[in-house]
């Protein structure tokens, strides 16, 4: 017999066609009726759930599903996925962590460089046939400061990158990391205070909630930039919309924000913003490997192995 696994929002198009032909699948609907009359008939069943670090199901659903053994999330944030309630009740969660790493960090760098360059408003200004008018003079990246707040997985890749740009690279986070050659600092505003740019790559959750704050801002300073590629919660949001409205930073790239998918008003009216739908780890190469290790660790799960990126 084939164990039961509920499947709660987007999924990467390889996981439903795999897991179909290893397991009995059920698809949450999207309707909140048809939801409560599947997971009454179902709930009782399900004992794997394969999901994702933003569509992740709530705690009241996870009540209903009483037989739960294993969370399979397509994403490494863990913020919404509820895991130490999961774990308090014996459920094992694993993420995605590692291979989405490279495309996340492209997406910061491709943020800092539009926002420098001014790239949506010049875009617009050739297809309305503008050519330069109304364009100011970009600013460069090269050889400029670059705060990255988490030097995790992703950060490093992004120091990586920033490397060839001849950036200066420095880091905040909880721990030093003695290995590394980038200067640490244990405050956020004293690295923001020494940076050009300010790449925010941490974790969501109450430990980094509202962690940009309008102290850190106006230490980042009138020539700053903040790129946000982890959660949006981390990010003061009205500070920040403040200070960008007040010329207290230079301008911002933001792939996350703190309500999504509603955008502040202010920020779409803002030149000096690039906005993105959180969509850095949106390739189709790194979707298909984040699918792959969520059929993969469902698979090991339900064979008695070992999950092989388990959140602990
Ligand atoms: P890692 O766990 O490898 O790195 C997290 C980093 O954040 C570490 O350097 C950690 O250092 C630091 N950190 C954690 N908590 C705090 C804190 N309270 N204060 C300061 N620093 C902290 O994760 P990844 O690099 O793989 O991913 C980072 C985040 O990026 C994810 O959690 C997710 O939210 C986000 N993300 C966004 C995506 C997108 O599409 N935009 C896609 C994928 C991930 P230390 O423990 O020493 O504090």
């Amino acid at each position: 017999m084939t164990a039961d696994i509920l499947v709660v929002g987007r999924m990467p198009p390889n996981v439903l066609g795999q897991l179909e032909s290893a397991f009995t699948v059920h698809v949450l609907p999207t309707q909140e009726s048809e939801a409560e009359t599947m997971l009454r008939d179902v709930g009782p069943r399900i004992r794997g759930l394969a999901t994702n670090a933003v569509q992740a199901p709530p705690v009241a659903v996870l009540d209903v599903l009483p037989n739960l053994e294993v969370i399979a999330s397509s994403g490494i944030g863990t913020d919404a996925l509820n895991a130490d309630y999961a774990h308090g009740r014996g459920i094992v969660v694993a993420n995605t962590p590692d291979v989405l790493s490279e495309d996340v960090a492209d997406a910061g760098i491709m943020l800092m460089l539009a926002v420098s360059r001014q790239l949506l408003h010049a875009d617009r200004n050739v297809r309305d046939g503008l050519w330069l008018k109304g364009l100011s003079l970009g600013h460069r990246v090269n050889n400029k400061r670059l705060g990255i707040v988490g030097l995790g997985r992703i950060g490093r890749a992004i120091a990586r990158r920033a490397e060839a740009f001849d950036m200066v690279i420095a880091y905040h986070q909880r721990r030093a990391d003695h290995e590394l050659p980038y200067r640490y600092y244990d405050d956020v505003a004293a690295l923001a205070a020494d940076s050009d740019f300010l790449m925010v790559v941490v974790p969501g959750g109450p430990a980094t909630e509202n962690m940009i704050d309008r102290r850190v801002l106006d230490a980042l300073g009138p020539q700053g930039v903040l790129i946000n590629v982890g959660r949006g919660s981390t990010v003061d949001e009205p500070a920040l919309v403040a200070a960008l409205a007040e010329g207290r930073i230079r301008g911002a790239g933001l792939d996350v924000l703190a309500d999504e998918p509603n955008v502040p008003e202010a920020l779409c009216t803002m030149d000096q913003v690039v906005l993105a739908p959180h969509y850095a780890s949106g390739t189709v190469e790194t979707r298909l490997a984040m699918g792959q290790l969520v059929v993969d660790n469902l698979r090991a799960h339900f064979r008695g192995d070992p999950l092989l990126t388990p959140v602990t």
